[in-house]
């Protein structure tokens, strides 16, 4: 059954279009080229994570701390800063990542058309602005969404505030993105409803536990299917 005049958020990155496999596939490559005596990949990819984990909180996300991680790991596992042959290899392996386009998941724009004429609907995406801004441009979506906000973090803070300053009734908003942490829990935290489709690539450090019983979160498993529901 369809819920009429609601407002949607939706998470960009890996709910409207391809993110993280471009990165796990760099991450592929930096592990296939960074070999180690005594560690194996999923032991350099710990190591990794640890570094990711770190810098997000100081510097945020973004291909541009990607890099950077991909270098301390490297220098971490090396015990030596890197040489120049070395740093600009592991510049070459994340060059793949300054693209000028995106991939929509499929779907995508037919669902937006059919949902905006019936909802009002915001983006809601965390990361460098400069780098998401250009992913919402070159995806030809942003004339679909009454307002678009990039933040740095999606904290249950940035939802209660985005809910107070649009006005927003969160027993009629609902957060619509792949990942636990940064969509599901906070929007859940901040009295919003929640529909979660799971995106095989969603980065390791997107993942949260979710309460199984909760039924404010509608689980989908494909984005298309919104328009069952909404
Ligand atoms: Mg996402």
């Amino acid at each position: 059954m369809r819920r009429t005049g609601q407002t949607l958020i939706f998470d960009a990155d890996d709910t409207l279009w391809e993110n993280n496999v471009f990165f796990e596939r760099v991450i592929d490559d930096f592990l296939d080229w960074a070999t180690h005596p005594t560690l194996d990949r999923v032991q350099i990819r710990g190591i990794l994570n640890d570094i990711e984990r770190a810098n997000a909180v100081s510097l945020g996300y973004g291909s541009a701390v990607f890099l950077r991680n991909l270098h301390e790991t490297f220098e971490k596992l090396q015990e030596r800063p890197a040489s120049l042959v070395e740093r600009k290899r592991i510049d070459q392996l994340a060059g793949r990542l300054i693209r000028g386009e995106v991939d929509l998941i499929p779907g995508v724009s037919d669902t937006l058309a059919e949902l905006g004429a019936r909802h009002e609907l915001f983006l809601l995406t965390k990361g460098d602005v400069e780098e998401q801004q250009r992913k919402i441009d070159a995806s030809g979506l942003a004339g679909w969404f009454r307002q678009a906000h990039i933040v740095r973090e999606k904290d249950v803070d940035v939802y209660r505030r985005l809910a107070l300053d649009s006005g927003l009734a969160v027993d009629r908003t609902w957060m619509i993105g792949n990942s636990p942490k940064s969509d599901i829990w906070p929007a859940r935290q901040a009295g919003m409803g929640a529909v979660f489709i799971p995106h095989e690539h969603t980065w390791v450090l997107e993942h949260h536990d979710l309460d199984p019983a909760d039924d404010g979160v509608l689980t989908l498993k494909a984005f298309t299917e919104l328009v069952d529901h909404f």
